[in-house]
């Protein structure tokens, strides 16, 4: 590996062998053969996790600079830079491989395309291809380095986001064969235009012998026709409107159950069905059926592959059940890698719970059943799961030798029938099924009953947005994450959950119950709670939660409780500056710093003082001025304790305003949420949450027929209805009655007529088509969460924390 990635080596064990690589600590589940490269990004530096892991038993390490300290036993490769040492090592292992390569790029459907791909390949040919949607400059080399000597083909997506990158990954995939899905608007102001994009990524198939393609009259047809005949790639083309194309589109039958379509193939007739009839499935089936013709695949083959077609869910979800569980319910379960990620996010949100995994079978791993039965069993060994429950005719008991309790139900309804049996409570649950498995049965069962009104959240946003302030920030500065008000409405340690494994570096909230809830599901970061009430200080300092300290009262109060107890109390001083809530005025610091003096036990973590108008461009000299109070008063303060101490004021939209008052710590409130009053943050942001209702039912209304308490709408011709499921209760203001509020469904927006209920709005459909149980956007990508604040004469931060609690709050991992 040192000559492969021309390393300068370090070795105190030769003649190790490598089996996987691991290029993130918090993904560590086992040290045996493992080798960790040390990336260092912007936001992250791979180096600083070097040590717990050398505690943990890796001894392989890819890094830019030898850590300092005594590493017994380790080895090291020295290189200038990882990322490129981690490409150079899959594009040797590439040029080492005989299996033929199939390279996909395009702006949609690329993980679709891989997958149904190896789902109608894989009758003929062993396959490896890149788990999930692993196309980047990380993803792709770390797929690539699954290829072992057995594979036929290898299928590989690559996904750019600015020029330069492609040129990159061709050298590792180089695909002999490639298609080009489609072109769309992802990614569209990293180049100059459209034209540029395409070309960037036909990149990849510089070197290819052929590329399959839609021929038709476009922009982007035209591009692959003339780069082709620059490159001399040969077309392998398939087209709905030109008869030239080597797969001709004849016809075209929806029917109940999906599409049949009838081609033209070299002169022959052929003929597939799919089990969709949507616009995006027919094209990417049908890039999959012009591939597979090339490959010589037989018409029986094909028929019964592209009948069983499966979609592809790409994301994790995760909700409340009843009895205190959590289920989390991952279907995209083909491959080895999702399972690990899916069992690591069981772990970092299941905390205390009892762990528990239901299995399908898997239908398309490649693999045989033995080599996959005991992949999985050794990763699952990793984890301290506390039942295991496999469900399908692959799991043969005799053959499993697993640690953990371990049941076997040949299919979903056998397992249901006797659910009974396991009595979940306090646990979290992870389920990871095929498809074909309907655990979405076991689901719906283990949920809690509530009314149809869901908040959901993506956590892959709330990441996106951590990590554009993180770049916000230099990298000596601290991070505190509130989560304040239930996360700002979002849940509460669900969010802390994923922060900590984020590693913010502090947490804030609001009072110590919400401090303690955290610590009760496993949290374990240091909690700052802004408003401790006097009667909690004892189940603060038994949660280990660090008070603000404002006042000399509660000071008094706060070190006379903590009195008789051993050890050293964290507090954080707030500082009057200017918004004149709570904290100390300057006057008062003589006396603060000779109470301090009497009681030793009690440490400043921080000092801190908070902005009146930070968001507001015609407030910067107030601002400045409280940036200048803040200065003063914790210069003062830090001259007389002798100790340092951490000093902080900014909260999200000071972030990027106040870019000289980060101090040592930064509060990043509601920017996590994806809301900003800045417009320039705004558009790097991600809103991470949509709230969505349903309709409960249709009414069709006469002249004269009221809607309504209070009749304020009647109706002065026929007019259709719709009752929606959601009221005042859940947040949706009675101010919004009588059109002032719009809901939108499948992109079309209704007003509200008559008055909001207390669980219940009426919406005018008369001109829609909409259906009892469809879903209704209240906010997300229609209607702004910015636009329903305005009409409920509010700010953003409001309607979020004010959505109700018996709103059911999902979770999404993409
Ligand atoms: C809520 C809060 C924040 C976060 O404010 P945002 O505007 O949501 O970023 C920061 N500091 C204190 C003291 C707060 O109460």
């Amino acid at each position: 590996m040192a000559e492969l990635i021309r390393a300068e080596s370090n070795f105190s064990r030769p003649n190790t062998m490598v089996q996987s690589l691991l290029l993130d600590s918090r993904q560590f589940s086992s040290a045996e053969n493992v080798c960790f490269f040390a990336l260092s990004g912007k936001n992250h530096d791979g180096h600083l996790f070097i040590n717990e892991l050398f505690q943990k038993g890796v001894y392989n390490f890819v890094v830019q600079q030898l850590p300092n300290g005594h590493y017994e036993g380790a080895n090291f490769l020295v290189v200038p830079n990882t990322l490129v040492a981690l490409q150079k090592l899959a594009t040797s292992i590439r040029e080492r491989s005989k299996a033929k390569v199939i390279g996909i790029t395009g702006s949609n459907g690329k993980t679709i395309v891989k997958e149904w791909l190896a789902q109608v390949l894989q009758s003929s040919f062993e396959i490896c291809r890149s788990p999930k949607s692993y196309n980047s400059q990380i993803g792709v080399p770390l797929s690539v380095w699954e290829m072992e000597e057995h594979h036929e083909i290898g299928i590989f997506e690559a996904g750019i986001s600015k020029p330069g990158e492609m040129a990159l990954l061709e050298k590792i995939i180089k695909p002999e064969i490639g298609i080009f899905t489609n072109i769309g608007t992802a990614h569209d102001q990293n180049f100059k235009d459209r034209d540029q994009k395409i070309e960037e990524k036909l990149q990849l198939f510089k070197h290819s012998q052929s590329l399959v393609y839609k021929k038709q009259t476009s922009a982007l047809s035209e591009k692959i026709e003339s780069f082709a005949v620059l490159h001399g790639v040969e077309l392998l083309s398939w087209s709905e409107e030109d008869k030239d194309a080597d797969l001709f589109i004849e016809a075209e039958e929806i029917g109940e159950s999906g599409t049949r379509f009838t081609g033209r193939y070299k002169g022959n007739k052929q003929e597939v069905s799919i089990p969709f009839k949507d616009k995006a499935s027919k094209e990417n089936s049908l890039h999959c059926w012009r591939l597979a013709l090339e490959m010589g695949i037989r018409s029986e083959d094909l028929q019964l592959a592209f009948s069983q077609l499966a979609t592809i869910e790409m994301r994790l979800e995760m909700k409340s059940g009843s009895h205190g569980n959590l289920i989390i319910n991952d279907a995209y379960n083909s491959d080895l890698e999702s399972l690990k990620v899916a069992l690591h996010f069981l772990e970092n949100q299941g905390r205390k719970r009892k762990k528990v995994l239901i299995l399908s079978d898997v239908l398309q791993s490649g693999l045989s059943n033995k080599e996959w039965s005991s992949q999985w069993m050794e990763l699952i060994g990793h984890f301290g799961l506390d039942q295991v429950i496999g469900i399908g005719k692959q799991f043969v008991k005799s053959d499993l030798h697993l640690k953990t309790p371990f049941d076997v139900y040949s299919s979903t309804e056998e397992f249901l029938s006797n659910i009974y049996k396991y009595q979940f409570h306090e646990s979290a649950i992870l389920l990871k099924g095929a498809r074909s498995f309907q655990f979405e049965k076991i689901s719906t069962l283990l949920e809690s009953k509530s009314h149809e009104t869901v908040l959901n959240i993506h956590f892959d946003r709330m990441v996106h947005n951590l990590n554009y302030f993180r770049g916000l920030l230099s990298p000596k500065t601290k991070l505190m994450a509130m989560v304040k008000a239930f996360s700002y409405g979002s849940g509460s340690y669900q969010i802390a959950n994923l922060l900590e494994f984020h590693k913010v570096d502090y947490l804030g909230v609001a009072y110590t119950d919400e401090g303690v809830e955290l610590r009760k599901a496993g949290i374990a970061l240091p909690i700052m709670v802004l408003n401790p009430e006097e009667s909690s200080f004892d189940d603060l300092v038994q949660y280990q939660l660090e008070p603000e300290i404002f006042s000399l009262n509660q000071l008094r109060v706060f070190s006379k409780s903590v009195k008789d107890k051993q050890g050293d109390f964290a507090i954080h001083l707030k500082l009057e500056t200017g918004l004149n809530r709570l904290g100390f005025i300057e006057e008062e610091i003589p006396t603060l710093l000779s109470h301090l003096a009497q009681q030793p036990q009690l440490q400043v973590a921080s000092a801190f003082s908070h902005l009146a108008a930070s968001d507001d461009p015609d407030e910067v000299e107030f601002t400045q001025l409280q940036i200048a109070r803040l200065r003063k008063m914790t210069d003062h303060l830090s001259e007389k304790l002798g100790y340092s101490f951490l000093r902080h004021i900014v909260n999200s939209s000071g972030i990027s305003q106040y870019p000289e008052a980060h101090f040592d710590m930064v509060r990043l409130g509601v920017g996590l949420y994806g809301v900003s009053g800045n417009a320039s943050d705004r558009k790097d942001l991600k809103v991470v949450s949509e709230l969505r209702a349903t309709v409960s039912q249709i009414k069709h209304l006469k002249p004269g027929d009221s809607v309504s308490y209070g009749r304020t709408f009647v109706a002065e011709s026929l007019t259709t209805t719709a009752v929606i499921s959601i009221g005042y209760a859940d947040g949706y203001r009675r101010s919004l009655s009588n059109g002032i509020g719009e809901v939108s469904i499948r992109g079309k927006r209704y007003s509200v007529i008559g008055k909001v209920c207390m669980d219940m709005i009426m919406i005018n459909c008369t001109d829609g088509d909409v259906k009892v149980g469809d879903s209704v956007e209240i906010f997300g990508d229609d209607i702004s969460i910015y636009e329903l604040a305005k009409k409920m004469q509010t700010i953003p931060y409001e309607v979020l924390t004010g959505i109700g609690q018996r709103v059911k709050r999902v979770y999404f991992m993409e």
